[in-house]
């Protein structure tokens, strides 16, 4: 199974300030009325999201992607 490394939001310690929104250099987050979301396919695992954070709301984390199905 094919893994990557992504940032993962940890929404109990968010405070919705949208630093992170615009310091992605893909655009893999955006704010949404539930709360930060981060597109697992766009994001680099760069982690500058990460550092960006002020309160250490959003991680590095390895995930499984599940596989694609051919249509
Ligand atoms: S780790 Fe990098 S690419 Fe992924 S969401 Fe954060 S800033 Fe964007
Ligand atoms: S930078 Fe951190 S505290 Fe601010 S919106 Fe993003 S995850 Fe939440």
């Amino acid at each position: 199974m094919p893994e990557k490394t992504v940032a993962v939001w940890i929404g109990e310690r968010c405070i919705q300030c949208g630093l992170c929104v615009g310091v992605c250099p893909v655009a893999a987050i955006r704010l949404t009325e539930r709360g930060i979301e981060i597109d697992v396919e766009k994001c680099t695992g760069c982690g500058i999201c990460v550092k960006g954070c002020p309160v250490g709301a959003l991680q590095l984390k390895k995930i499984v992607l599940e596989a694609k199905r051919d249509a």
